[in-house]
């Protein structure tokens, strides 16, 4: 079997393609990136994607009648809102593309591009009173792969849920809503809530 991470006369793989139509399961490998792909329908909300900046929640304009891609510098807390309920910090540069389609939108982000990277990424929370980033945890992805964080970032959200001292802002102490993880297939009544709401 070829490896996927490497081109068949060796070294690194430097070009393949994806598709956007076909979405993802998870997220594979290939190359040096952990790549998503998936897309939604007309009717429902789509992703939104903003980084932070200081104590800023900064938005970036979603594509409306044209494709956008947007590079997530390295070190750069976000989140796609909808998609996943925390924000994500990689040691490494991430890539979202946002296009427009027939019958709906088409995603994808890539997290990597880098020999052994991401080998860091962090999750955590983010008041949406006052700005202030909190509950941080970074997860060491460079032996066992990104699966590793998106695990831990599940039961991170778990536990936040559960516990009221977990979403209350350590600055002005308003308590953050209920959130959710990546995996739709472990939405819960509340969290699917939580991943509807504006
Ligand atoms: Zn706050």
């Amino acid at each position: 079997m070829v490896n996927p991470q490497t081109a068949p006369g060796g070294g690194p793989l430097l070009s393949y393609t994806r598709s956007m139509v076909e979405g993802s399961a998870g997220w594979p490998l290939q190359g040096d990136y952990a790549i998503w792909s998936g897309n939604l329908d007309q009717n429902a909300s789509p992703y939104l994607l903003h980084e932070l900046v200081g104590q800023r929640v900064l938005p970036v304009p979603i594509s409306s009648g044209r494709a956008i891609l947007h590079p997530v510098t390295r070190s750069t807390w976000f989140e796609i809102r909808h998609l996943f309920g925390y924000w994500m910090r990689a040691d490494v540069d991430t890539v979202w593309l946002d296009a427009p389609g027939e019958n709906g939108r088409y995603y994808t982000l890539c997290i990597g591009g880098s020999d052994a990277r991401p080998g860091e990424v962090s999750y955590g929370w983010v008041c949406p009173q006052c700005g202030t980033l909190f509950g941080t945890a970074t997860v060491d992805v460079a032996a066992e792969g990104f699966q590793t964080f998106l695990n831990a970032a599940e039961d991170g959200v778990s536990r936040f849920n559960v516990d009221e001292d977990l979403r209350t802002c350590p600055q002005c102490r308003h308590v953050h809503p209920l959130t959710y993880g990546f995996d739709q297939a472990r939405d819960t009544d509340a969290t699917r809530q939580a991943r509807m709401a504006i």
